[in-house]
């Protein structure tokens, strides 16, 4: 018989997508796989040389359990100069991407009964890692067209138990840039109510509004000693299989991850932490330049093709790389007892008869969306994409009441 906490845990809907994917592809069919969470893209050369030379030199052994202590200075540097605050090596953790990050700080910070305040939509491991803590997660949804939350229904949301706040911008999966406001007033809220704020920004490289990411300790500099910054090089260097990963955090989480880490996975792989390492010593910055400017231009052409839905409002895809729809409208006029009344079916429909693979809204506790990542290579971005806007076009008439 297996643990309760088992039972606590869905499977990933992304994970799924990928796979009804993957086997429809095995009938012969082409599909284009617009499901992705990650860009399709070859690492960077220097990442790659950097693990190379780590090999031919014999490279093997633990390191500390948060990681080379050169890699935590790096990264502090990087933060630094990204956000014009200072950070330290003591202030960094090398994780296994920013996966382990968000459990770190769940386990660090919560206690059975605690509650978690999470914005809906959102990525189903927040809420899977808070019940993994024995808390409880408690969502406060945020609206289109701008999915940015309401921050009287965060306050709505606070109880005496309520313990912290995670926070996703850029998000996946709506595509919002939370505004400096509403970073501050979060930071407000936080501080009264005596909350730890865990700040996702793994889509930090990709900001397509013309200005720069802004974190929450950048908009609220008295927040610091309260937020345990989470990000990771898995999508900024499209390294999602390499596993590299980091958060800043006050000293007290600093010492708890030591700990957590060394008892769950050790060190985050050291051939990758010297690769990383590598990169941040030679790299000029363009590998990264130029993935922004591929998805800056793919989410152009994307967003002219997705200016020809009728009846749906373009999405705002203001940063990461979804494109984030809202199909309330379509989905209600669609006949409640007719062969298609949800997103999951509209994403069934996309991938059996056009071949497209997509992420339902469900997947992220939101019964009206549908994601579709323009992380895929262009030229199948643009068919893919004309497929979504021909296929979500007829739907009504194709099924409407009779
Ligand atoms: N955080 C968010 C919001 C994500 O979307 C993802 C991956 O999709 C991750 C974290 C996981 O990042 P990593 O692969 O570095 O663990």
């Amino acid at each position: 018989m297996l643990a309760q906490r088992i039972s606590l845990l869905s499977g990933s809907g992304t994970a799924a997508a990928r796979e009804a994917a993957k086997l429809a592809a095995t009938d012969g069919r082409r599909i284009i796989d617009l499901s992705a969470g990650e860009v399709i893209i070859h690492p960077p050369l220097s990442v790659r040389e950097g693990a190379i030379a780590a090999i031919n030199a014999g490279t093997n052994r633990y390191t500390d359990s948060i990681g080379l202590p050169p890699l935590r200075k790096a990264v502090a540097e990087k933060l630094s100069a990204e956000t014009g605050i200072d950070w330290n090596t003591d202030d960094i953790v090398i994780t296994a991407g920013a996966k382990q990050g968000l459990v770190d700080a769940a386990l660090a910070v919560l206690d059975p009964g605690d509650e978690v305040i999470i914005i809906r939509p959102c990525w189903p491991t927040f809420p899977s890692q808070v019940l993994l803590a024995g808390a409880k997660p408690v969502f406060v949804d945020a609206r289109p067209p701008a999915y940015i939350p309401d921050i009287g229904a965060i306050r709505a949301a606070v109880t005496p138990r309520t313990k912290a706040i995670i926070i996703n911008s850029p998000n996946n999966p709506t595509g919002a840039v939370y505004d400096r406001t509403t970073l501050q007033d979060i930071g407000d809220l936080a501080i009264k109510y005596q909350l730890w704020i865990v700040s996702d920004e793994c889509y930090s490289s990709f900001v397509f509004t013309g200005s720069r990411h802004e974190s929450i300790v950048m908009a609220h500099p008295g927040v610091r000693s309260r937020t345990i910054l989470v990000n990771a090089f898995s999508k900024e260097l499209a390294i999602t299989g390499w596993r590299l990963g980091y958060f800043a955090a006050p000293p007290e989480i600093i010492s708890a991850a030591k700990k957590l880490q060394s008892h769950t996975t050790s060190n985050a792989n050291v051939i990758a932490q010297y690769a990383i390492l590598h990169h941040l010593q030679v790299s000029d910055g363009s590998f990264e330049r130029e993935m922004h400017q591929r998805l800056a231009q793919a989410r152009n052409a994307g967003l002219l093709i997705l200016s020809g839905l009728h009846d749906l409002a373009t999405p705002g895809a203001k940063g990461s790389f979804f494109f984030y729809l809202d199909l309330s409208r379509l989905v209600s006029a669609l006949p409640a007892r007719g062969p298609i009344r949800s997103t999951d079916d509209i994403a069934r429909v996309l991938l059996e008869e056009t071949d497209v693979a997509s992420v339902s809204g469900s997947t992220f506790g939101d019964v009206n969306g549908l994601r579709l990542s323009f992380g895929a290579p262009p030229d199948l971005l643009e068919s893919g994409l004309r497929r979504v806007v021909d296929t979500l076009n007829s739907l009504k008439t194709k099924y409407a009441a009779a």
